[in-house]
C-alpha cells in the first residue's frame, strides 16, 4: 500500500518564506514519488481558534489553495483538501481522540502557552483542542510522514501519542507519523526575533512580494556596524545569513562571516544580492499564479474533497467500531 502524506496550512494569510521553505517545498519534493500519496489540506476550521474576520476567511482559503497550485502542486498527483469541507469526519474522530489525552497534556504545550499570551482574552476550547484536530487531520488519511516546520514538532508528538494510545486500548492500526524535514525547517523572522509567521506583522516576505516589497521589508531588519570579533548567533544580522545560506548557498554565508571578522559587511549590498535571489525563485511561482482561473481553483477543491472524504469516512466507521459504538 502506498505510504500517505499530510501537510496543512492555516487559512489566516498570503503564504510567506517561512511556510514555502518549511512546509510547501518538503510538500513538492515527495510529490513525484509513486510511492506516496498526497493530502495537502487548507486548515480553515484551524484558522477559527484565534480571533478571526468571518468576512474574510473563505477568501483566505482560495489564496493558500491558488499559492499551493502556483508553488507547483499538481492536483494530479496531490489531492488539495478544504478541512471545512469534510470537517465533519475531522471533527467526530477529534472528539474519540479526546478521550485518550488528558487536559494538562494540552495546557503544557508550548504552542498553547504562546497563543494564551498573544490572545489571552480567546483562550477557548477551539484553542485548547487545535493539537486533537490536527491528530484528527493527519490520522484520518493514516499518514505516515508530515512535511512542517519544526514549529509543529510538539504538535506531531501528540499526534503520535494519540496514535500509540488508540492502538493500545482499541487495536485500530493507526501510524505514528513523522516530521519530513527540509532545510528551511526554521525560517527566522525579519524582525530579529522568533520565526516568521503571517500573524507577526514586519516578520514575513511573502510568495507573493515584488522585488521593490521584499527589499523594503528587508531594509528593516536590524543590523550592527558589520564588523566585530565573532559573528553574531541570533537576532538581525544571524538572520539575514541565515537567509543567505538558504538562498545563496553556506558559501556565500561564509564569505559574509569571514568579511564580518575581518572588513566589514555592506548590510545595504547583502540585502540587495538577498532581495535579488529571493525574488529570482518567487518570479516563476508569481508567473503561475496570474494563470489560475476561478474554475481551477473550484475544481481542486472538489476533487480534493471527495478523495479525502472516501478515505476519511473509512477510517472513523473503523474507529466507531472498535471503540464500541458497533
Ligand atoms: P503561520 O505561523 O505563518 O501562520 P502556519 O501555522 O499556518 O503558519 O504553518 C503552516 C506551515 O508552515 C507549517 O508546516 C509550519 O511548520 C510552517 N511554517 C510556518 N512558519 C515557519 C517558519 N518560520 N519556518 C519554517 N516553517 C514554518
Amino acid at each position: 500500500m502506498k505510504k500517505r502524506i499530510f501537510s496543512g496550512i492555516r487559512a489566516t494569510g498570503r503564504l510567506h518564506l517561512g511556510n514555502y521553505l518549511g512546509a510547501v517545498k518538503g510538500m513538492l519534493a515527495l510529490q513525484d514519488d509513486p510511492n506516496y500519496e498526497m493530502f495537502f489540506a487548507v486548515v480553515d476550521v484551524h484558522a477559527m481558534t484565534t480571533p478571526y474576520d468571518k468576512q474574510e476567511l473563505a477568501e483566505k482559503t482560495r489564496e493558500v489553495v491558488r499559492d499551493y497550485l502556483a508553488a507547483g502542486m499538481d492536483p494530479q498527483k496531490s489531492s488539495i483538501l478544504v478541512q471545512s469541507k469534510v470537517i465533519d469526519l475531522h471533527a467526530e474522530l477529534m472528539f474519540y481522540f479526546s478521550t485518550v489525552v488528558s487536559v494538562a497534556r494540552m495546557q503544557h504545550l508550548p504552542t498553547f502557552k504562546e497563543k494564551v499570551k498573544q490572545h489571552p482574552d480567546n483562550v477557548t476550547m477551539a484553542l485548547l483542542n487545535y493539537p486533537v484536530l490536527m491528530a484528527a487531520d493527519i490520522l484520518a488519511y493514516k499518514s505516515d510522514l508530515i512535511p512542517v516546520g519544526i514549529d509543529q514538532e510538539p504538535h506531531l508528538e501528540v499526534a503520535r501519542e494519540i496514535a500509540r494510545k488508540m492502538n493500545e486500548q482499541y487495536g485500530t492500526d493507526f501510524p505514528e507519523p513523522k516530521r519530513f524535514a527540509t532545510k528551511g525547517e526554521y525560517v527566522p523572522s525579519l524582525i530579529g526575533e522568533g520565526k516568521m509567521s503571517k500573524s507577526v506583522e514586519g516578520s514575513y516576505i511573502q510568495l507573493a512580494d515584488s522585488k521593490e516589497q521584499i527589499a523594503n521589508r528587508l531594509a528593516k531588519t536590524p543590523t550592527d556596524s558589520g564588523k566585530g570579533e565573532s559573528v553574531p548567533t541570533s537576532g538581525g544580522v544571524a538572520n539575514l545569513l541565515t537567509f543567505v545560506e538558504l538562498f545563496r548557498g553556506v558559501e556565500r554565508r561564509k564569505q559574509y562571516e569571514d568579511e564580518y571578522v575581518h572588513n566589514g559587511i555592506k548590510y545595504k549590498s547583502l540585502k540587495e544580492e538577498l532581495a535579488e535571489a529571493i525574488y529570482e525563485e518567487l518570479k516563476p511561482i508569481q508567473e503561475r499564479r496570474k494563470q489560475l482561473t476561478e474554475a481551477d481553483v473550484n475544481r481542486v477543491i472538489a476533487e480534493g474533497a471527495e478523495r479525502a472524504r472516501a478515505i476519511a469516512a473509512k477510517t472513523v466507521a473503523e474507529v466507531r467500531q472498535k471503540m464500541g459504538l458497533g
